[in-house]
């Protein structure tokens, strides 16, 4: 029986590959699906949240994190080539890395708007871009970008991110038929107010108004958002899909 870290180890098992996976949904997909994948983590600023989520889940499965800003396209060719050299193929992406910023539209700047798109949506495409080929070669292959309530129905004061947001359900949308006839399945996962560190700018006030107007009348857990992410990864007959996981939405 080979050892937990051979390579003939390491090959047997399907690769997933997690940006956002230092915290919050992302952090919750590793939680999730530790054991089943080898899993490669990417992390830009909590490098010490990442190496602790890996030393918590490294008894139960092999993870490791890498250091990568998915804005910047030579970061991003570097952490894939890493996980390429570490684990030889990566089978699964689930693109979960994001920013969010609650501003009025008039006081929204040219660096704010280009900001946003280059982690929310240039992110998506550079990682997207350095996967997808061995998946394509490999007729195999599973994507899951993780977008928002608010792509769908936009939101005031989010407009950057609502955007951001839309952009990555169309490129999902497209890729997901331009994909197909090579056995790589793409879908898309829109959470509503899910609590993470990214709800945290919110008052104990605003966030009892949200709950209020969710028809389940509670946040979401980044676990329930992951359980949905990790199905979609792995059904076999879904694709093009764009599943809302938002306790029936946010009025
Ligand atoms: P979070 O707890 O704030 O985590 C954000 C993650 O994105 C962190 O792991 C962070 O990594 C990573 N990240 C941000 N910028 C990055 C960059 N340039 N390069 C690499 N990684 C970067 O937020 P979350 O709630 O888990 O959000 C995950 C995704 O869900 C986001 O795309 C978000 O838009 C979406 N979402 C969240 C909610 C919600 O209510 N929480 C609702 C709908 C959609 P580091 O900390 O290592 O930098």
């Amino acid at each position: 029986m080979p050892g937990i870290n051979s390579l003939a180890y390491l090959y047997t098992m399907e690769t997933l590959l997690i940006s956002g996976g230092s915290r919050g949904i992302g952090a919750a997909v590793a939680k999730l699906a530790i054991g089943k994948y080898n899993i490669a983590i990417l992390y830009k600023n909590s490098k010490d949240k990442a190496e602790a989520l890996c030393n918590e889940l490294s008894t139960n499965g092999v993870i490791e994190v890498f250091y990568c800003d998915v804005s910047s396209e030579d970061s991003v060719k570097e952490a894939v080539s890493k996980v390429l050299k570490r684990f030889g193929k990566i089978d699964k992406l689930c693109c979960s890395a994001g920013i969010a910023q609650s501003k009025m539209f008039i006081d929204l700047t040219e660096k704010d708007w280009h900001n946003m798109f280059a982690t929310n949506v240039d992110g998506v495409y550079y990682l997207t871009k350095q996967v997808c080929e061995g998946m394509l070669q490999r007729k195999s292959g599973s994507i899951v970008y993780v977008s928002s309530i608010w792509g769908e129905e936009g939101a005031s004061m989010e407009s950057a991110y609502s955007a951001s947001k839309a952009a990555i359900i169309g490129l999902g949308k497209s890729l997901s038929k331009e994909f197909a006839p090579n056995g790589v399945r793409v879908n898309v996962v829109t959470p509503g107010a899910i609590d993470t560190d990214m709800m945290k700018g919110y008052t104990k006030e605003d966030l009892k108004e949200i709950e209020e107007s969710i028809p389940l009348g509670r946040l979401g857990e980044a676990k329930e958002v992951a359980e949905s992410i990790l199905f979609l990864l792995e059904s076999s007959y879904i694709t093009g899909a764009v599943l809302p996981v938002n306790g029936g939405g946010i009025f």
